[in-house]
């Protein structure tokens, strides 16, 4: 999911909030949300669909108006079983004190404990989202300020998070201790900006100033900005396939640029891997920069060999295997006068179930290629998620049951190679003064989960 909050009394935040959300769309197509304080009251959008199609003039005009000053944005990732406009945030309630919105972003480990806590002393629950146990706690920790409330919500909440929370006039932010997911801050003549990524920042006009830090909230309200250090970090766990695949190249993540990231994975990708061909392509887009590094590295030329639709959204994809070969199809398709007679490198950055890569491999040799290799720029992923990135997908993960000899002959190329572990967190480190490869969540690969996961089992609703 993504999120974006800001704080700008005078400003068109709704509007702003708008342009953000554009540029987090593809941290969640299934729903988007926002919530709007005007000093007295929050008002609140959101349905499903993507952003262009739940928001628009009329709606801002709707949620906006004059006195508007704090705003928070959702989009939603999609996940199956949880489909559902109950489910989109953000959450809207009123209690003791007035009234609160809550977006969040990751994923609770131990949202069924609390859930099981809170409902025994008579909290009430009306969606399955771990995001709703946020909200009851904080309404239990009422007598407290908000603040405070949310450094006790911290020691008891586990997961991964990045939660934005507003009343009618004050801007809240915490990240967890773990640092899993990002949040960032930013300034817009006077207005403070919380965005899940820089590029939410660039797209709205407003200027980077630093990363939210692992552990720290944030209080934005008429007295500036207020940081409060709380929970210190065992270790830090920045979510390694952040920088893989799931944030924009454009975006900056803890100091480090997601695409020099991504061309730095593909560069070490040329150090382990020496294949003799003609040419390197990437599978657009997330492929793409891996593509360009192993290119530069290993010196064999960069190729444009396929082409991608970019009207095709995610949601259009229907959840069945049948429709899913279909959509790569409709998606990707092979620049044939490029390949052809080629010996072809294809680099994509990460392999889930095979589908995409076994229909690619296949279009590439209808367009003639002689050989194609396949080159992932991530290790096997070969362990679920329960930090927050899609688990409903993770559930068929191809790795996690076959080996990569019996990878390779599924998708029918005549190699097949992975990043190694080292290498990953080499290429990590490489772009990083601050952080090493022990900074980095990476238990998709290791299964060396860094915080501890209670409830394995409730995992249809990561946020
Ligand atoms: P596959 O066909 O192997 O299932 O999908 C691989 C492609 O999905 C890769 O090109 C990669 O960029 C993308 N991908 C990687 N992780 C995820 C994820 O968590 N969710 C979705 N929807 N796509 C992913
Ligand atoms: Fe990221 Fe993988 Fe860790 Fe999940 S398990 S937070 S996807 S590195
Ligand atoms: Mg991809």
């Amino acid at each position: 999911c993504g999120v974006i909050g800001i704080y700008g009394p005078g400003k068109k935040v709704a509007r702003l909030a708008y342009f953000g959300m554009h540029a987090l769309q593809h941290r969640g197509q299934e729903s988007a949300g926002m919530a709007v304080g005007d000093g007295q009251e929050i008002s609140i959008h959101k349905a499903m669909g993507l952003v262009t199609e739940v928001f628009g003039e009329k709606k801002i005009a709707e949620i906006e108006n004059e006195k508007s000053q704090v705003t928070i944005g959702h989009v939603r990732y999609s996940t199956t079983g949880s489909s559902l406009v109950s489910n989109a945030q953000p959450l809207v309630f009123r209690y003791a004190k007035g009234m609160l919105a809550v977006a969040h972003n990751g994923n609770l480990t131990n949202a069924s404990e609390l859930r099981q806590d809170l409902a025994v002393t008579g909290a009430v629950f009306q969606t399955t989202t771990d995001t709703e146990v946020i909200v009851n706690l904080l309404a239990r920790y009422s007598q407290s300020s908000l603040e405070e409330a949310l450094m006790k919500v911290m020691i008891d909440i586990k997961g991964s998070y990045s939660v934005l929370v507003m009343t009618e006039n004050r801007l809240l932010g915490m990240r967890d201790p773990y640092g899993v997911r990002p949040l960032c801050l930013g300034r817009l003549d006077g207005a403070y900006v919380l965005a899940s990524e820089s590029c939410a920042l660039d797209t709205m006009g407003a200027t980077f100033i630093r990363d939210i830090e692992p552990g720290e909230i944030v209080v934005i309200d008429e007295k500036g900005l207020t940081s409060l250090k709380t929970l210190s970090p065992l270790r830090k766990a920045s979510c390694i396939f952040e920088y893989i695949y799931f944030a924009r190249p454009d975006s900056v993540i803890d100091g480090i640029w997601v695409n020099l990231a991504r061309r730095a994975m593909g560069r070490q990708l040329a150090r382990e891997v020496q294949i003799d061909a003609d040419i390197v392509i990437g599978v657009p887009d997330s492929g793409t920069a891996a593509a360009i590094g192993y290119s530069l590295e290993s010196g064999i030329p960069f190729e444009e060999g396929l082409m991608k639709n970019r009207y095709v959204g995610r949601t259009f994809i229907q959840p069945t295997q049948e429709m899913r070969s279909q959509a790569v199809r409709l998606k990707l398709n092979a620049i044939k006068k490029a390949v052809e007679g080629k010996r072809v490198i294809m680099i994509d950055d990460s392999i889930v179930r095979g589908t995409t890569s076994g229909k690619i491999v296949q279009m590439l040799r209808q367009a003639g290629a002689k050989e194609v290799h396949m080159l992932v720029s991530s290790p096997p992923i070969t362990y679920p998620c329960y930090y927050g990135i899609d688990t409903a997908v993770r559930k068929e993960l191809i790795a996690a049951v076959k080996t990569i000899e019996e990878i390779r002959e599924l998708i029918g190329a005549d190699s097949l190679h992975y990043l190694t572990e080292e290498g990953i967190l080499e290429a990590m480190g490489q772009q990083s003064d601050t952080m090493t490869g022990k900074d980095f969540c990476t238990a998709c690969f290791t299964g060396d989960y860094p915080i501890e996961v209670s409830d394995k089992h409730d995992m249809q609703d990561p946020s």
